[in-house]
């Protein structure tokens, strides 16, 4: 028996996605079947990030802000382009619940956060936010932004298009003055900023200010965190760095699967990486 990290009861915890389940479903729909977590490529992540973290009570309640992102946000921007898009308590405590999961699931690694007076203190007003409701007063700066389908990113690396289409990505973000949350699946972008950001350097992508998004309609003008993102799409690492044992499995698993592969997202991802 543990304590729930959002409710503070003491129960059966259960195994909670960090990022969403059905991300990791639409992968596995539109893409190879399997997939790797950026870091750790020798292992295939059947099912996504997971930590015992919740209660079944929370679970749900955050389940709901699932299904409700993926029918009105999810599903609309990757299958119909849409440009408008409402902004509601319901997108708020969407992001914040998975910005808030992932602070947890890196804070308890025990790694030594430069700012960590400050990620405790967002840790401890997202979770007051979820749990009760309460307003948000020094960490409300929390911005979505929607990957466009043709991108013009110069610099970036040989993986470009997988990483921004495709990749999920965690991270607490730090440098010696700035500090970020940072979540990325599918073509969605999700960062709440801790410190050294300004909200100015934003335009069209902070969720609690704005009433209406529209993805066509953006900019991120810190060049700190637009070259973070911008590395991390060079860090994802190809087949040539997989061991010969894992190259013979992987070319056993694909040559099963290479006709139900062809011409699905992933597919059409990958060419678009091999044809820049
Ligand atoms: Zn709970």
């Amino acid at each position: 028996m543990k304590h729930c990290r959002l409710c503070n009861n003491k129960t059966q915890l259960q195994e909670s996605h960090v990022i969403p389940k059905f991300v990791f479903k639409w992968m596995k729909k539109t893409g190879t079947g399997r997939f790797r977590q950026l870091k750790v490529l020798d292992k295939p992540l059947q099912d996504g990030i997971k930590d015992f973290l919740l209660c079944d009570t929370c679970e749900k309640k955050l389940g709901k802000k699932e299904k409700w992102f993926k029918e009105n946000f999810f599903e609309p921007f990757l299958n119909y382009s849409n440009t408008k898009f409402e902004c509601n308590n319901e997108l708020r405590v969407f992001a914040i619940s998975i910005l808030w999961r992932v602070l947890i699931y890196f804070k308890e690694d025990s790694n030594q956060y430069r700012f960590k007076n400050e990620l405790d203190l967002a840790e401890l007003e997202w979770r007051n936010f979820l749990n009760i409701g309460s307003t948000l007063n020094y960490f409300q700066s929390i911005h979505i932004a929607f990957i466009p389908e043709k991108l013009n990113i110069e610099g970036g690396g040989e993986y470009l298009y997988s990483y921004f289409h495709r990749a999920v990505d965690i991270e607490i973000v730090e440098s010696n003055m700035k500090s970020f949350i940072y979540a990325k699946f599918s073509r969605f972008i999700f960062f709440g900023l801790i410190k050294g950001i300004s909200d100015n350097t934003f335009k069209g992508t902070n969720i609690i200010t704005s009433d209406i998004l529209n993805p066509l309609d953006q900019e991120m003008d810190d060049a700190d965190l637009v070259d973070f993102i911008i590395n991390r799409s060079k860090n994802v690492k190809s087949y040539k760095d997989l061991s010969v044992n894992q190259q013979k499995q992987n070319d056993k698993y694909y040559e099963k699967r290479l006709d139900d592969i062809r011409g699905n997202d992933y597919w059409k991802t990958l060419m678009k990486d091999i044809n820049k």
